[in-house]
């Protein structure tokens, strides 16, 4: 009898990674790294509860690692077949796992110059090297096309709009009572209405289980105009001589940022020369956006002045254009990963401006516990950077609505466009919290079926 095993993410909102069982056939739906805390990220490396080797195919709902990370481990293990994403998600996931792969190298380097490790050779979880030899298995798959996994079962992504190439994933295949039904895992959800990307899109069909995330099943959106709060804070920034800088995420959340700066200059708002976008993973993030037209919505095809264009905003590259920037007198906006600020290049533009006044900082999204991000945002007096103690002095802001996931609300629209309610649900994706409250939510206002919160390794029947 197929079976269906959660392997990850379960009460947690990293590591996603689903096995589908037909004896002879297995199937994995993302193969995401936890992140998060020494105790979480130790499960990267512990063994898979299956054979890579004896996969018959790999499916990935997207390129972010919580989702993609521990692909070049499972070949490295042996992997060698298909690895199935639409054909916006392999640019990114190309540039996310060598990356992935270069920092675990550095960090092991560092590691064990410093002794600091327990193990007396600190290896890298795998490297940039293991990270191409999985990027050769990518096979893309066009949005609402079905492919054929082996005979019998059927894949087919559905646009789910939280980034580039981010879909919904429904698998369909005879149970052990002879009927072809469908499971639907919605990867993660993302927003309506907002900049560049189309919304997201409901299963074609009535899926008959659905494993869906809760990351905000237990949270709405603020209401703010991001936009808006953006350009308060840019002009009043630029009026008192100092430097906006913003911790983003260099894969969507950049982008949407460059979009509301945009649309901040063509209202004569603020002088294009002086943004500067500092991060050479997002400046090729952003590339890969502006490539993939057919994922444009309609606003964004309407607009008379790119946003991703490479000659409207400064891209810096190279880390000397990077370092001169820590001088600059004028004021300006500089984009720099990463997100939460507990490394890349947004670290060195803190130590330099945190202790000026003048200068804001805006963090575009959730901080998590522990990180730099977590603590500014917190009000914390003093931080520390490169075994600094740095003053905060500058203003802290952060735009929340400037998320990348559906919240509550989102996620029972999503769902309410289904066809016909799921028979079985499973929430996955999301801390106990916000698992409850959106079971809840589904059964009380949507009367659906009461959802089941799966345990790490517990399985299903298909
Ligand atoms: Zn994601």
């Amino acid at each position: 009898m197929p079976t269906v095993t959660f392997h990850g993410a379960c009460g947690v909102v990293t590591g996603s990674c689903t096995h589908l069982d037909w004896g002879e056939r297995q199937v994995l739906v993302d193969c995401g790294m936890y992140q998060g805390g020494e105790e979480l990220e130790a499960r990267n490396r512990s063994p898979f509860p299956f054979r890579p080797a004896e996969l018959t195919a790999v499916v990935v709902t997207h390129a972010h690692l919580d989702h993609t990370g521990l692909l070049p481990r499972l070949a490295t293990e042996g992997y060698s077949g298909p690895v199935y994403c639409t054909a916006p998600s392999r640019g990114l996931i190309s540039l996310v796992l060598q990356d992935a792969g270069k920092i675990q190298e550095e960090e092991a380097r560092y590691a064990r110059r410093q002794g600091y490790s327990q193990h007396a050779d600190p290896r890298p979880l795998y490297t940039a090297d293991d990270a191409r030899r999985v990027l050769k298995l990518l096979k893309t798959v066009p949005f609402g096309e079905e492919r054929e996994l082996f005979p019998g079962v059927r894949l087919r992504f559905v646009r789910a709009g939280h980034l580039l190439g981010a879909a919904s994933v429904e698998i369909s295949a005879k149970g052990s009572d002879g009927e072809r039904r469908a499971w639907c895992f919605s990867g993660d959800v993302g927003r309506y209405g907002v900049p560049i990307l189309k919304d997201p899109e409901p299963p074609s069909g009535a899926p008959a289980a659905l494993l869906l995330e809760s990351t905000y099943g237990d949270r709405r959106h603020s209401g703010e105009d991001a936009a808006a709060a953006l350009g308060r804070i840019v002009e009043e920034t630029y009026a008192r001589g100092g430097m906006v800088i913003i911790p983003a995420f260099a894969l969507g959340r950049t982008q949407d940022l460059l979009y509301h700066l945009s649309a901040l200059a063509d209202a004569g708002r603020l002088d294009p020369s002086t943004v500067f976008l500092d991060s050479p993973m997002a400046i090729n993030a952003t590339e890969i956006y502006e490539r993939a037209e057919a994922e444009h919505d309609e606003d964004f095809e309407a607009l008379a002045n790119n946003p991703l264009d490479a000659g409207l905003f400064v891209r810096v590259r190279t880390v000397d254009e990077s370092k001169a920037l820590n001088t600059r007198g004028e004021p300006a906006v500089i984009v720099a990963a990463s997100g939460m600020a507990n490394g890349g290049r947004v670290v060195h533009h803190l130590l330099h401006r945190l202790g000026d006044k003048r200068s804001s900082v805006v963090f575009a999204g959730y901080q998590a516990a522990g990180t730099r991000g977590r603590a500014l945002i917190d009000g914390a007096e003093t931080i520390g950077i490169h075994g600094q103690t740095v003053w905060v002095k500058a203003q802290i802001h952060q735009l929340q609505s400037l998320s990348a996931h559906a919240d509550r609300d989102e996620l029972l629209r999503w769902c309410r466009a289904l066809p016909a309610p799921p028979q079985r649900i499973f929430l996955n994706h999301g801390e106990d919290p916000a698992r409850k409250a959106l079971a809840a939510a589904l059964a009380d206002e949507l009367g659906w079926p009461r959802p089941r919160l799966p345990l790490t390794g517990e399985p299903v029947p298909w």
